[in-house]
């Protein structure tokens, strides 16, 4: 077989089961394709060349011992993926795009890693991501930024930036990211691929290194939803070492795969088109929604009123659960230890030394929105309005289906075009953190380019534990156009 790095998920799957191809060769094509295109790009912190093709080799051995014996295989036999950073690889370095954990090596791996190498994965590398996922351009992370495949000028998105560039330039077939505010639907849209961040508790976060215990989720990146969906069943489920994680069944397989709409009824909500939006993208979306409607769906006007209050809400609420979690790093556990005889010195040194600028700013915002004179007015008055947007999203799935709006207000910005202004880098979030916010789940994927030929997103969101809907109205919709079968020049 030629061109293996073109394959689709379920295409790779297929050649795979039917031994038109080893994983050995589809795993060597992917390292081939990083070595020729990584100095460009920079998707990968980790490359690992070698525990990939051990893993290959192991799966292809497998696969003729499995057959002899008449057994079945394991679903994602000798399938190659990138992950995230921020996920436990046991053995493989785990920095989380941090100075502080640049040596750190975790001895276990994430439940979600763990539950994929069981269905037969080969891990070809850790992808880039902004320090400890904090930003939305992945220009924050310690080891470099990452290149938007589409024009190498500009970002990929963030924070999960290296897993959407990885998936986008076809140096793996998926990719797992995590999302907290956006950070696998932002990236996915504007590197013009396909992005689930599921149900909250959907996906164990064990061995997913914090940021926001109550927002972060670990999602998917593909080129479609049937690719994400693929992946993200063998992931999902109850898992007793993370107690927030449900068992709610992701429906039958195949059932998102039915490609009829009609009777579904998607919201859309006036506060997602707002003014400052980039013209192109409010377009595309609605020519988007439109398809929808083309296909027998229903399109409902809608309003989340307090969708104006989740940038504000959930800038204190992650920086808060932030400078909890991120307490931990103090030179004694893990990681960096800045040498000195006063104990005190040394915590102040390692993580003086260790944190980049975004994450000091955000342990000091979330310290300070925490302490005993502030906390009921900012952490307390937060968690309040944070119900209320949830509130929104109960009674719009009243009367939708599923709510239809753009992931961000711009397509990728230049490197360096934000990075003086924390406060436009934090305005990039506005519609994607509503939906950590609620707990429910958003998938994003492409709906066309901008006039400067860069990929625009849009978003469905739906209500808790609705995935499988959200994959099928996607899968309607990649059916019916081929936004998502676009591929940036590179080669
Ligand atoms: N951009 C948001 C932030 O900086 C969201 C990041 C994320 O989802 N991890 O916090």
């Amino acid at each position: 077989m030629k061109n293996l790095h073109t394959l689709s998920v379920q295409g790779a799957l297929t050649a795979l089961q039917r031994r038109q191809v080893s994983s050995l060769e589809l795993t060597q094509a992917y390292l081939e394709r990083i070595q020729r295109l990584e100095a460009n790009l920079h998707a990968f912190i980790t490359p690992t060349p070698d525990l990939a093709l051990s893993q290959a080799q192991a799966a292809d051995d497998k696969r003729v011992c499995l057959r002899k014996s008449g057994q079945p295989y394991p679903p994602l036999l000798g399938l190659p993926l990138a992950v995230k950073d921020v996920l436990c690889v046991q053995g493989v370095r785990t920095t989380c795009g941090s100075k502080i954990l640049e040596n750190f090596t975790p001895p276990f791996h994430a439940t979600c890693v763990r539950r994929l190498l069981d269905a037969g994965v080969v891990v070809l590398g850790k992808t880039n991501t902004d320090e400890f996922a904090m930003g939305s351009s992945t220009e924050n992370s310690a080891y470099g930024v990452t290149h938007n495949p589409w024009d190498l000028e500009r970002v990929p998105g963030g924070s999960s930036g290296g897993s959407a560039a990885a998936v986008a330039a076809q140096l793996a077939p998926a990719a797992l990211g995590t999302d907290t505010g956006g950070s696998v639907r932002q990236p996915a849209s504007f590197c013009g691929v396909t992005g689930i961040k599921p149900t909250y508790g959907r996906v164990s976060r064990y061995g997913l290194i914090a940021y926001g215990s109550s927002l972060d989720s670990v999602g998917v990146l593909a080129h479609s939803a049937q690719d994400a969906e693929i992946i993200l069943r063998l992931m999902a489920g109850f898992d007793e070492l993370d107690a927030t994680s449900h068992d709610e069944p992701l429906g039958t397989p195949g059932c998102s795969q039915i490609k009829d709409v009609r009777g579904l009824r998607i919201g859309v909500p006036q506060e997602y088109f707002i003014e400052g939006i980039q013209p192109e993208v409010e377009d595309r979306v609605r020519r988007a929604i439109q398809v929808f409607a083309d296909m027998g769906a229903e399109i409902v006007e809608i309003s989340l009123p307090h969708t104006s209050y989740a940038l504000p809400v959930y800038y204190l609420i992650a920086p808060a659960e932030a400078s909890a979690n991120l307490a931990r790093y103090d030179g004694v556990r893990f990681g960096l230890r800045a040498e000195s005889h006063d104990l005190n010195q040394m915590f102040c040194q390692t993580r003086g030394r260790g944190f980049g600028a975004e994450v000091k700013r955000r342990i000091m915002l979330g310290t300070y929105a925490l302490s005993a004179g502030y906390y009921d007015a900012y952490y307390g008055q937060a968690q309040k309005v944070r119900t209320l947007i949830k509130q929104d999203f109960d009674r719009v799935f009243q009367q939708v289906d599923a709510v239809a709006a753009p992931v961000a207000p711009s397509t990728a910005f230049k490197i360096g075009g934000h990075t003086d202004d924390p406060l436009a880098m934090y305005l990039e979030d506005v519609f994607s953190l509503p939906a950590n916010l609620a707990g429910v789940p958003g998938l994003a994927f492409p709906v066309g380019f901008d006039d400067q030929h860069l990929p625009v997103g849009m978003q469905l969101m739906g209500k808790p534990f609705s995935e499988s809907l959200l994959f099928r109205l996607a899968h309607a919709f990649q059916q019916a156009t081929d936004w998502h079968l676009q591929r940036p020049p590179l080669d």
